[in-house]
Order: C-alpha cells, then structure tokens, then sequence
C-alpha cells in the first residue's frame, strides 16, 4: 500500500479550513486503503460522502498529493458496516412485506443526513450513532439532554428512523413524556390499570422531554417499571430532558439512577460556524443560494436556539419567493431587524477580558510566558474561544495571546476541544464565559 499520514494529512486540513468544516467534515474520516492511484476514505455518512464529493472536491486532494503526488482521487466510502447493510437491505425489504408494518410515530423528515454536526452536538452524535449500530447493548438508556431547540428530538428521532430503515422489523415507538403522563392517567380512569403493554412490546423506546414527569410520582413509579422490563430484555431506551436526571425536580432516587446507568451526553448551544453550516444545508434543501454576508447575518440572529434559527431563516425564504426578490444582505437586515438583537460583534478583547474575568486573572498574566496552570488553562480556554467563535487562523490566535508559535495554539485548542466534551467542570466554565460574551 502506497504511504500516506492520514494524521499528518488531517492536520494541514485542518490549518486550512475552518474550525467548523473541519470538525464537520474531515475530523471523522479515516483512510482505508491507497488502491493503486486512487485512496479510499471512510466517511460518517452520505451527506458527509455528499459533502465532501460536492462542495469540497479539491481540498482533501490537495493536501492528500503534497505528501504523495502518486494519488489523483479519493473515493469515499460510508462506515464498512453501511456498506455490508446496504447490501443486506433487499433481505429486510421482503421481510417488511410479509410482516404487518409496525406503527411508529416517527416523523421521516429527521435524520442523520439532514442533521449538521458541529463541536456542541457532536458527542451526541457520535453516541447516537453508536445506538444505532448496537440497539439495546451499548449504552442503555442513552440520556440526552440540552436547552430547547438545540436538536435533542431531531437526534433521537433520527435514530428511530436509521433503526428502522436498517431493520424494518424492529419496534421504535416515539413518545412524549406529557403524552406518556396522560395516557397512564386515562388508564386509571378506565380502570384498565398499567399501559405498559403497548410500550414494553417496542425493541426501542424513544421518550422525549422527561422533564414533565416532575411532581408526577404515579407515573414515575409506572415508568420505572417499564424501563425496568425493557432494560432487562435488552431493548434499548432513548431519553431527552432539558436538564440532567439529577436536576429533574422530584425525581425518585431509583429513576434517577435508572437514568444514569447508560450514557449521559448534553447538547450544547452551537458555535457559530455550526449555525452557519444549518443555515446553508437548509437553504440549499430548499433550492436557494445565500451569499455568505447573508449567510453569517442570520447566524449572528440567534445563538442559542436552531428552531429559532431556522424561523429567521424561513421568514427570510419565505418573504424572497413571495415577491420574487434575492435575498441581500440589506433586504435580510430589514426583515430580521427588531426580531433578533442586533448581532454584538465580538473581538478578541472582549474574549480574553471575560475569560480573565471569570478565572480572576490579570490581562497581563494571561498574555505572559507564566505556565503555572491557573494562569494557562484560562490562556488555552481564551485561544479555544477565539478559535471557534471568531474563526481566526491558528498563528493569528497564537499572536492574540502573546505567542509566536502556532503550534502552541492548535494544542490548546485541541486540548479544551476534548476536555470540554468530556469534562463538566471546564465545559460549564466556557458556556459561562461565552454566556458573558453574549449577554
Ligand atoms: P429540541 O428537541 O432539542 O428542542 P429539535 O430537535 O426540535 O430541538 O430541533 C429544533 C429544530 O432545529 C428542528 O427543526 C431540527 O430539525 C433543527 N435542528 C436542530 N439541530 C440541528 C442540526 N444540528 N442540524 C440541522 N437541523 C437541526
Ligand atoms: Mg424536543
């Protein structure tokens, strides 16, 4: 097999785009083989494979033949796994032919196709997927949670979907907590007593929203049964709330640590080249080119919540097709105006201030060589921030902080990159400081 450094390939994409694209696009992929002149990568999924292939043909390529001019394609491929269903898919087609349709309330249009990944839902993700490729057995339940409008039921719908498309036998049943609540009570009514039959007759359970059976201790206790049946037999659970289990109020102890055993993972607010990436997919889906100044106006609009996002965005597309107008950036600012704060402009002061403000450091200490770790966490969280909310390259970043070496930047950036996702602490530090930024 002909050489190539994958890594050493991935790292000089990744000075080269943008925090967003990268972690979207390239940050996933792996290298399978070098099959003549031709190397074979493997992609997280076809909008991924779609992605690269369409939009971005020439920049892997490039970086790929600086380290071995010997290769003039790339071919993507979707996970082996994919590849081995897609094959198996007819089999399950006819299966689904003889056995009577199961009754979902999935709704189609979620998926992972039409679903953006960026640093704030990336884990999610990542879990998600690992749901999918091992139901029931790898993390059960998986527990999401995250503000409103950040993604959590377009997540666990789409795995419903993706289950059910890789086995069109299996039972996915998508409920509410507040539909699960009135159900149990109408049971009790009419004195059928439990309503678990129907929901431990599913392979998989989706429940959204936990956070409304607060104060219902009847319910809990029929729920934990529920959950308890289907743990037992191995069918996997999906649960979202808005906060963690152990901040839902009145949570029974039992529940609680039921919730707790699987996989616990929080959707954060998306950064700005995420919205950015929302805004674009979903213009294109709809047949419209934004240029980029409109693009970023509307990223700007709003930061904390994606349906929002995607109101502004619709109103936008909405008032263009009516009259027949492109969308300009002046058009876009009157219509949006007044709706959404005027976008704040964020520098690199403004960055390095909040951080130091929030740690109780000096601006001097953070900008000086000093490498006791008060003074360089604080200094590597104030280069994540200016990496992933203003998009500067890794030597300007470097500089912003009195450092020469670019280096120094991409190894804090990646460092809190991958602290946030797996420490609280620190990940709780960075929303507070960019909810002050924001404010
Ligand atoms: P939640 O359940 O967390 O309140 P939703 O899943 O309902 O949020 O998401 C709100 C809207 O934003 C939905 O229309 C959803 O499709 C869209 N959305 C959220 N996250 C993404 C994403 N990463 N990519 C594309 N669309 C998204
Ligand atoms: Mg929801």
């Amino acid at each position: 097999m002909a050489r190539l450094d994958w890594v050493a390939v991935l790292n000089e994409v990744e000075l080269n785009t943008s925090r967003g694209a990268f972690m979207a696009w390239f940050k996933n992929t792996e290298l399978v083989e070098v099959e003549g002149d031709e190397a074979v990568v493997l992609v997280i999924n076809t909008f991924a494979k779609k992605q690269l292939e369409s939009k971005m043909p020439k920049v892997l390529l490039d970086v790929v033949q600086q380290q071995n001019p010997d290769i003039k394609s790339i071919r993507y491929v979707i996970s082996k796994k994919q590849v081995k269903r897609a094959v198996e898919a007819p089999v399950a087609t006819a299966k689904q032919a003889v056995a009577p349709a199961t009754k979902t309330s999935l709704n189609q249009k979620y998926t992972f196709v039409n679903f953006i990944v960026g640093s704030s839902n990336e884990l999610a993700m990542a879990a998600c997927q690992a749901v999918v490729d091992h139901p029931g057995t790898k993390y059960n339940p998986l527990f999401l949670w995250g503000g409103v409008g950040l993604g959590k039921t377009h997540l666990m719908q789409a795995v419903g979907n993706q289950i059910k498309t890789n086995d069109p036998s299996k039972k996915v049943l998508y409920i509410n907590t507040e539909e699960f609540v009135n159900n149990y009570i109408q049971a009790l009514r009419n004195n059928k007593g439990g309503i678990s039959d129907l929901y431990r007759s599913a392979d998989v359970l989706i429940v959204d929203d936990m956070q409304f059976i607060a104060g219902k201790e009847k319910t809990q206790e029929e729920f934990f049964h529920t959950f308890n049946a289907l743990h037992q037999s191995n069918k996997q659970i999906i649960i979202s709330s808005d906060t963690p289990p152990k901040a839902i109020p009145t949570l029974t102890e039992r529940l609680r640590s039921r919730f707790e055993m699987g996989m616990t993972i929080d959707i954060q607010m998306p950064d700005f080249e995420t919205r950015s990436a929302i805004i674009t997919s979903k213009a294109q889906d709809a047949g419209l080119n934004l240029g980029s100044e409109v693009i970023e106006y509307i990223a700007l609009s709003v930061r904390t919540n994606i349906r929002e996002l995607e109101g502004n965005l619709n109103q936008v597309m909405a008032y263009c097709e009516m009259r027949g107008e492109q969308p300009t950036l002046e058009l876009v600012k009157g219509l949006l105006e007044g709706k959404s704060r005027s976008p704040r402009r964020i520098t690199t002061k403004h960055i390095i201030d909040a951080t130091c403000s929030h740690f109780q450091i000096d601006e001097e200490e953070i900008l000086s060589p000093k490498r006791d770790k008060s003074i360089s966490l604080p200094r590597q969280i104030a280069m994540y921030l200016i990496r992933s909310e203003l998009k500067l390259s890794y030597p300007k970043v470097a500089r912003e902080l009195g450092r020469k070496d670019h280096t120094t930047a991409m190894h804090s950036v990646d460092k809190i990159t991958k602290s946030v996702a797996l420490d609280q602490q620190l990940r709780s530090d960075v929303n507070t400081i960019k909810e002050a930024l924001y404010a």
